[in-house]
């Protein structure tokens, strides 16, 4: 299986890493949408949120504990977004599951 964001955790593509643990790891998004724009992901390749597992459910929890605590580092809880996109037709593009969290500039709403 070649997929971009295990080859990331692996560090045969490098990325600006902010953040890891045992089951998670926090890199800079390459085409930031907002002054802080960050991917979490989990160690373990789950293609999306609606492909994973009844045993996944800590881990997707565990993503939005640690955009809440980037999101406390970087001072910026007065307003931040966490996203999933699921699927093609809502702009996903890496099929290995990603939080993204956005934030350091109002946010619109609805979202585009
Ligand atoms: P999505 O469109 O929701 O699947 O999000 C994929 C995200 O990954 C996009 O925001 C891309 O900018 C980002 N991305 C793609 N390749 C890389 C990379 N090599 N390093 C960091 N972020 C990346
Ligand atoms: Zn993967």
């Amino acid at each position: 299986m070649d997929c971009l964001f295990c080859r990331i955790i692996q560090g045969e593509i490098p990325a600006k890493k902010i953040y890891e643990d045992s089951e998670t790891f926090v890199f800079e998004d390459i085409k930031p949408q907002a002054p802080t724009h960050v991917l979490i992901i989990p160690k373990k390749h789950i293609v999306d949120v609606k492909e994973a597992k009844a045993e996944d459910a800590q881990i997707i929890g565990k993503l939005h504990l640690v955009a809440a605590k980037i999101a406390r580092d970087r001072k910026i809880e007065n307003g931040y977004r966490t996203v999933f996109n699921v699927g093609p037709g809502a702009g996903q593009s890496v099929f290995h599951l990603h939080l993204h969290l956005l934030g350091g500039r109002a946010l619109g709403w609805p979202p585009g």
